[in-house]
């Protein structure tokens, strides 16, 4: 699981005292203060630098482990794009000999709008939007796709065999432009077929029962034969239908995306050599065992391995991981991170982690959902060296692995926090006015001001190290039982655990805060946001379909009306806007305590009828008039809602044959990083696998 931005970040003023995880500038290999941390904006995204400190610091081996698994996080780049759609690669990669060999006017107004959306493209992992997953059109019209696509050099245009020119462009242009071509990456809705309307790539000719049919025929076989019935069943196939029966296609070597897992392997092998110990090793053979043979029950085992090593300074992901991009929450995107820990910033989860026992034995929650014995909540924060997959270039800023329910009962998750990267949106977004045109007060913009870094950071630490890892499952009820409100009902629980232990007297116990000025930043912020400001995000007229938007929106919206006789939270309008004002912040944090309750019960018992009916009641629907008002008055500022990341890049050092150690350096230009990845790390054919 991961946990999104949960807000257009905001001017922080830092207090060296409260904020233990801000990099050390001593450590910074380069000249920070004029380190460009934002590059450029187009659509609705900025383009982003990370840094990463203390790289130079490490000893040779480790940057080596760390050279070799950036590989591996490249090397299955292509793998998310086909993943998301069918289309994506032979999309990419006709744009991308567009871009490089086009022979006609560069200049014009055309060629820019076409910049952009390949732009977009690379910024998506492809041809919808990350978030709301609707599909991109282009600003540009057909006639000019045709004329790109005439004045650039056949042979470099993905042509299949015998394909004229015309078929290519007609093929092209209903794929870019046809709005009845996978419209939607994932449906979400549920009154029609959730498979057959998503444009992803992981069901091909199969409607939602015949796959819901295979999956549940899948695991009561198992159960027959007395196997494994706990596997993560479909997370690393397709499913499609061959001579009318449904089968799965393996994401294996020599299965589907071979090419690519070979490369990803090779990496692995290389990087095993410079592991940090020998059960990190072990891990990762199991790793090459599960990419080689795509058997699931490997995949369980290496999970369980790699959540028991703690005593590892370097950490990965790599793999199939999460479901968001399935309507049916079982395939897996692939995605990688690379990164190693930041010591100090650590000490702040450890803390929390120490006393996991202590929050879940008094949470407001039912004590028969409650865990008896909460099993190794490890929290660190991680300074990321790579981004890859579905994590590149948006990535979420903390993350939760892994995602078996049953791996993390008996052996606990990993829990991280991104810190560099919380780190450049914050740089990046120092004095962009956001704070200040949404703030109802001077107090509450200065201690979004003061606290607001601490609050974000903190709030993710909670909701990853303690909020995923809370509760327990009634008998025979699995994640699944909540299908597509699964996503969304799970990131409310993990944030309304953050939101009611924010403001707990333990936090200051701890001296994790120093003031309870701390959690009321967080309760501005997370109202305001909850019923206003993550609007920026989504089109006029469009409804919030994605996890983390409609469990905020959930939140924000169940309390407000349940304290809105009371006044705990007061919707104001001056000068004709409106803004959101929290009066009573002990009234709003039992309301968060009995909704967290509630939200508990549902996923215990698996209440889908529950989940549903909140769900849709205060998670998905958008007030017209107000989401005008919060447009208007975005636009005004200038700020692009999305953020993504240009990738340091690492170079051995070699000199006579051995390595003598591993400089990292920081592109400037998205656009350049982009079409180095698709020269060096494109494994795969321009168009899928059937
Ligand atoms: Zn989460």
């Amino acid at each position: 699981m991961k946990t999104k931005i949960t807000q257009i970040l905001i001017l922080i003023v830092m207090t060296a005292t409260i904020i233990a995880s801000v990099p050390d500038k001593r450590r910074f290999p380069i000249d920070m203060k004029n380190f460009k941390w934002q590059t450029e904006q187009f659509g609705d995204c900025k383009i982003l630098r990370y840094v990463v400190p203390g790289f130079d610091n490490l000893p040779l081996k480790q940057k080596e482990f760390i050279f070799y698994l950036s590989q591996a996080a490249l090397a299955g780049r292509d793998i998310t794009y086909d993943q998301n759609c069918r289309y994506n690669l032979l999309v990419r990669k006709t744009l991308e000999a567009v871009y490089l060999g086009y022979k006609g006017d560069r200049t014009t107004k055309e060629f820019r709008d076409f910049t952009t959306y390949l732009k977009k493209v690379w910024f998506n992992n492809g041809i919808h939007h990350h978030y709301s997953t609707d599909k991109m059109f282009p600003d540009f019209s057909k006639d000019y796709l045709a004329a790109l696509l005439t004045g650039t050099d056949k042979k470099d245009l993905p042509l299949e065999k015998g394909q004229t020119i015309e078929k290519f462009i007609e093929e092209m242009t209903s794929v870019l432009y046809d709005p009845k071509i996978a419209s939607k990456r994932v449906s979400q809705d549920a009154t029609s077929d959730l498979v057959v309307n998503s444009g992803s790539n992981f069901y091909e000719s199969v409607t939602q029962k015949e796959a819901e049919d295979f999956y549940s025929r899948m695991r009561s076989d198992a159960k027959k034969n007395k196997q494994d019935t706990l596997i993560s069943f479909g997370l690393n196939s397709k499913l499609v239908k061959e001579n009318g029966k449904v089968a799965e296609k393996v994401y294996k070597l020599n299965g589907m995306y071979s090419k690519a897992i070979e490369k990803i392997i090779f990496y692995l092998v290389k990087a095993k050599e410079f592991a940090d110990n020998t059960q990190q090793a072990e891990a990762i053979d199991k790793l090459i065992e599960y990419y080689t043979t795509g058997n699931l029950k490997a995949w369980d085992d290496y999970n369980i391995l790699w959540v028991k090593d703690l005593a590892s300074s370097t950490d990965y992901v790599n793999g199939f991981i999460e479901v968001y991009g399935d309507p049916l929450a079982k395939k897996g995107t692939w995605e990688a991170n690379v990164n190693f820990k930041n010591v100090e910033a650590t000490k702040r989860t450890e803390t929390i982690s120490q006393n996991a026992q202590f929050f879940e034995d008094n949470s407001p929650v039912d004590p028969k959902f409650r865990k008896k014995v909460v099993k190794g909540v490890t929290a660190k924060v991680i300074t990321v060296a790579q981004l890859g997959g579905d994590s590149d270039p948006a990535t979420p800023i903390g993350i939760n692995l892994p995602n078996a329910q049953w791996i993390r009962k008996e052996y606990g998750s990993k829990s991280v926090t991104l810190d560099n990267i919380t780190y450049a949106y914050d740089q990046s977004s120092l004095g962009n006015g956001f704070i200040d045109e949404f703030a109802f007060s001077k107090e509450e913009i200065a201690n979004a001001k003061q606290y607001g870094y601490l609050a974000g950071n903190l709030t993710t630490d909670l909701h990853e190290c303690l909020g995923h890892g809370s509760g327990q499952m009634m008998k025979g009820v699995t994640g699944e039982s909540l299908k597509n409100y699964h996503s969304t009902i799970e990131e409310a629980r993990a944030d309304l655990f953050a939101l009611y232990y924010i403001m707990d007297q333990k936090l200051l116990e701890l001296k994790l805060i120093p003031s309870l000025d701390v959690a009321k930043t967080e309760y501005d912020n997370f109202m305001r946001n909850g019923l206003m400001t993550q609007l920026v995000r989504i089109k006029p007229g469009k409804n919030l379909e994605e996890a983390h938007m409609r469990d905020r929106s959930l939140i924000a919206h169940w309390v407000y009306e349940r304290g809105e006789s009371r006044k705990i939270v007061e919707r104001v309008t001056r000068d004709g806007k409106t803004y959101f004002k929290v009066n009573d912040y002990e009234g709003l944090r039992l309301l968060f305590g009995k909704l967290l309750a509630e939200i508990q019960r549902i996923t215990s018992e698996g209440d889908l009828k529950a989940a549903g009916e909140l769900v849709e009641k205060y998670g998905v629907n958008v007030d017209s008039e107000l989401h005008k008002e919060v447009l208007e008055r975005y636009k005004k500022l200038n700020i692009m809602p999305y953020g993504g990341f240009i990738n340091p890049q690492f170079v051995l050092e070699v000199r006579a044959d051995t390595v003598k150690d591993v400089s990292v350096n920081y592109p400037m230009d998205f656009t350049e990083q982009m079409l180095y990845y698709s020269k060096n790390y494109s494994f795969l054919p321009a168009r899928s696998e059937k």
